[in-house]
């Protein structure tokens, strides 16, 4: 246990020097990460992979996101190459990461930073948040991490380690900012892109959401949770609402040549901007509700299931041979040699898999794509 007669400010510097020692052993890799022995030897973060990065995390973890990060900075290595991009490639390249208002947002920011600021990113918070897409979390988080403003980088890593280190009973979301007032009081001037990156990797590696390891934790002698044995219940939440269970129905017509009947979605409402079969309006965005055109329509004998942030979707799938000449209501025929059933969002991929399996058994061809 700590010396008692310790001031807070003192307390928090001593939890601080400690955290970033733990952090200089055990940093984790990530590829948009400057480390900290590099850090050391003085590179310096580049903003536009940081900023990438964090858009990318948003709602989304570490994992998921590693190959998108890739592939992406492999395309547009710098924001000026994103600004000039495709806005249909950067939405197929996205396709499978969700969120999608993230990708649009990405294009408008970068497309801002070009237009607006010389292409440099500007060097703050405060400057960062007039970015398209960039609240206050990613701009605390890139203005500590690419230029090491002593921001307070609060994100679910974070709060569980601050809610433990100092037994903060009340529930989230309620306890948000008090969460943050205490993750601030932790902030040093000192390497405080490098504190929150170790806040997060200690609430990632250590101080896990089911069983921290409270023996290897460096903040331990600090840590009330840990002293008072309930550090594994907290954070305390309340209880979440039950999503509702919303239905519709997504209409997939294919020509005899193999060509597909795709839409781009409306950039307002779920899945905005990126390509889908045409359908009910299960996201109540007022898009219009009946099939795209006059066809045989028949089940493809599996529904497809996928849950929103608000709600649970269930979609009937129904499927159509139609002719050469079929004149849809929207949407547009796409060749087969240039369908790529990658380039959709997860949901949209869902049905065409439903969708080829229906054809390939009933042509006894197999699945195909
Ligand atoms: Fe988390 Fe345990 Fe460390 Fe406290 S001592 S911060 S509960 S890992």
């Amino acid at each position: 246990m700590r010396d008692t007669e310790e001031s807070p400010e003192a307390a928090a510097a001593d939890m601080s020097a400690r955290l970033l020692v733990w952090y200089d052993r055990h940093a984790r890799v990530m590829p948009w990460r400057v480390g900290p022995a590099e850090r050391r030897s003085g590179v310096r973060p580049d903003p536009y992979r940081v900023w990438l990065s964090e858009i990318m995390l948003q709602q989304t973890t570490v994992a998921a996101v590693r190959d998108y990060f890739r592939r992406f900075t492999e395309r547009w290595p710098d924001v000026a190459a994103l600004a000039a991009a495709e806005d249909a490639e950067v939405m197929a390249k996205w396709a499978g990461l969700g969120y999608y208002a993230r990708a649009r947002n990405l294009l408008k920011g970068a497309r801002a930073v070009v237009a607006d600021h010389g292409g440099v990113f500007p060097g703050t918070r405060d400057g960062l948040m007039t970015l398209p897409g960039v609240g206050p979390y990613t701009a605390a988080a890139v203005a500590a991490i690419a230029f090491d403003e002593p921001a307070t980088v609060v994100d679910g890593n974070v709060e569980r380690v601050v809610s433990r280190l100092f037994r903060v009973e009340v529930p989230l979301p309620a306890a948000k900012p008090v969460l943050t007032r205490l993750a601030a009081t932790l902030t040093p001037l000192d390497r405080p892109g490098d504190h929150a990156q170790a806040m997060m990797d200690l609430g990632a590696t250590i101080c896990t959401p089911r069983k921290p390891v409270c023996s290897l934790c460096p903040l331990n002698p600090d840590c009330q949770g840990f002293r008072e044995g309930v550090a594994a219940e907290l954070p305390r939440k309340a209880p979440k609402a039950e999503k509702p269970l919303r239905e519709g129905t997504l209409w997939i017509a294919r020509r005899a040549d193999g060509a597909v009947l795709l839409e781009t979605r409306p950039e307002t409402g779920m899945l905005g901007g990126m390509l889908g079969w045409p359908g009910t309006d299960w996201d109540r965005s007022g898009r219009p509700s009946g099939p795209p055109l006059e066809a045989e329509w028949q089940d493809a004998g599996a529904e497809v299931r996928h849950t929103f942030t608000h709600f649970h979707l269930r979609l009937t799938v129904l499927l159509a041979e139609v002719p050469q000449d079929a004149a849809p209501d929207r949407g547009a025929f796409v060749p087969q040699a240039l369908f790529q059933p990658a380039a959709l969002p997860t949901l949209m991929r869902k049905a065409w898999n439903v969708a080829a399996a229906a054809i390939g058994h009933r042509k006894g061809e197999g699945r195909l794509a």
